[in-house]
This record gives structure tokens, C-alpha cells and sequence, in this order.
């Protein structure tokens, strides 16, 4: 499933390959995604000339002249531009012609994506606008953390991975997050302390950028090929690694379910 470093290298993938560029035509082959792809999309983009790629949280946001497509890649879903005579493939849902004959491929298997247009501000679209801050803003912060989670009884790990409270903190990254941060996946929320939290923001913003730049993000990635960036192959010192030496003091890597989601910590590093 995308994250936040497999959305965020997606659309630096994409932006210079779209940019300036005006729509021709738009193709929907199946509309029906997790919602279902607006019908006069054709219409809407035509003409319109792409302003910019935007990213919040794994939201997509082309932003054109006179509205914002909003793009969700779902479970498997993937961006890729190629040219106008080559041949659509398995999948390929939805597409925008541009001009200079480049076109701009949705590629879903599963068909939990959804693609959405506004023209109010998008940040205020009913899917973005509970979301909580992104982790490489200002407002992530070792304040807002401790402010925030005051008298909540929640871990700590499943409070960092609600999306009410950061964004783009996925389950990989807030295990890997709390190792390098010395905490207890399993500690009250209500419990961290200011100082804590403030090691915790900076190895969130690590992981996650890390894992961005091991994104390795090329054009030729989205260009005549798969639209999917080299993958991921990031250093995980606990995720995946149970009962494996700890890489910091040894002791072997313990597993749990929290929130039911598969966590990985170690019992003496993490208090
Ligand atoms: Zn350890």
C-alpha cells in the first residue's frame, strides 16, 4: 500500500513531467473506484493548463487553473506518463491526454483509489479536512504532541499513527519512529513526556525522509515505465526483525499486537 514516501515520490515524479502542460482529453475506461470517478471530468479538464502537483498527506493534488484533481492511489494504485500511441494495460482506469501527445495513466488493480475534482480549496475537501498536520510542518511539534495527548489513555504507537494527530506515520515508520525515539510502543500517550516526544517528531521526520530519499525518485521512473519508484528498500532496525538481535544493545527484537496492528520494539532499548 503507497505511503506517505511512495505518495511524496510519486508526485516528485510526476510534477515535472505535467507541469505548464494542457489537457486535450480525458478517459475514463472504469469509473467505478472507492468513489466513483466524476463523469464530467472530460468537460472540466479541457484546456486547463496543470499549475502544480501538490501532496497532503497521500492525497494527490493537481492543482489547474480553475480547480484541484484530487488523486488517491489506494491499496495499489500508481501514476505513470507515457506517449499517446502506446498501449493501455491491464488496469489503466483513467487517463489525461495532454497536447504535446504525453499522457498521464491511473493504474489500479484493486480499484480502492479514488480520484475527486474541486473547485473550492482543497485542504477543505470532506476527505482532508479532519486530517491532522503533516509531519514535516511546524505544527508537528514536541509541544502539539504533549498538548494533544494529555489525559489519553491511548499507546502511544496507534496515537501517532491516527491521522487526526499527524499524517503519513504508517505502521512500518511509527515502530521503526519509536525504537529510534527510546519509547515504549505500548506507553500511555498521556504518559510521554515533552522531552520525549520532541525525540520523537525528529525520528518520525527521519524515517520518513530517509525513506523518501531511498525513493531514489527519477523521472525515468514515471516516464515509459512503471510508475512505481525503486522501491523502499530502507534499513528497518525492528520492523519485521522478531527475535532477531537488537541493533543498538543486543537483546532480542520482541513482537506484539497493538491497535491490531503487528508491532516490533525492544524490551530494553524502549521504556
Ligand atoms: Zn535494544
Amino acid at each position: 500500500m503507497p505511503e506517505l514516501p511512495e505518495v511524496e515520490t510519486t508526485r516528485r515524479g510526476i510534477e515535472p513531467l505535467v507541469l505548464g502542460k494542457v489537457v486535450e482529453r480525458v478517459l475514463v475506461h472504469n469509473a467505478s473506484l472507492r468513489w466513483p470517478i466524476p463523469p464530467d471530468l472530460g468537460p472540466i479538464l479541457s484546456s486547463q493548463q496543470v499549475c502544480s502537483v501538490e501532496r497532503r498527506s497521500k492525497y494527490l493534488l493537481m492543482n489547474f487553473e480553475r480547480g484541484t484533481l484530487i488523486i488517491h492511489l489506494g491499496m495499489t494504485g500508481h501514476l505513470r506518463v507515457c506517449r499517446s500511441g502506446e498501449e493501455r494495460r491491464k488496469h489503466d482506469h483513467f487517463e489525461i491526454l495532454f497536447s504535446d501527445s504525453l499522457v498521464l495513466r491511473f493504474n489500479d488493480s484493486r480499484r480502492f483509489g479514488a480520484i475527486f475534482w474541486t473547485e473550492s480549496d482543497p485542504l477543505l475537501h470532506e476527505r482532508l479536512v479532519t486530517l491532522g498536520p503533516e509531519p514535516f510542518s511546524d505544527l508537528f511539534s514536541a509541544n502539539y504532541l504533549f498538548r494533544t495527548s494529555r489525559g489519553r489513555k491511548i499507546a502511544v504507537k496507534p496515537f501517532v499513527m491516527d491521522a487526526r494527530v499527524v499524517v503519513g506515520v504508517g505502521n512500518i515508520y511509527a515502530s521503526e519512529a519509536l525504537f529510534r525515539a527510546r519509547i515504549s510502543p505500548a506507553r500511555q500517550a498521556g504518559r510521554v513526556s515533552r522531552k520525549a516526544f520532541a525525540l520523537l517528531v525528529q525520528s518520525v521526520q527521519d524515517v520518513l525522509s530517509e525513506a523518501i530519499a531511498a525513493g531514489g525518485t527519477t523521472i525515468r521512473d514515471f516516464m515509459d515505465n512503471e510508475g512505481r519508484p525503486g522501491y523502499f528498500k530502507q534499513e528497518l532496525k525492528v520492523y519485521g526483525r522478531a527475535g532477531e538481535p537488537c541493533t543498538a544493545c543486543g537483546h532480542a527484537v520482541s513482537q506484539t499486537r497493538l491497535g491490531q496492528r503487528s508491532t516490533y520494539y525492544c524490551r530494553k532499548c524502549q521504556k
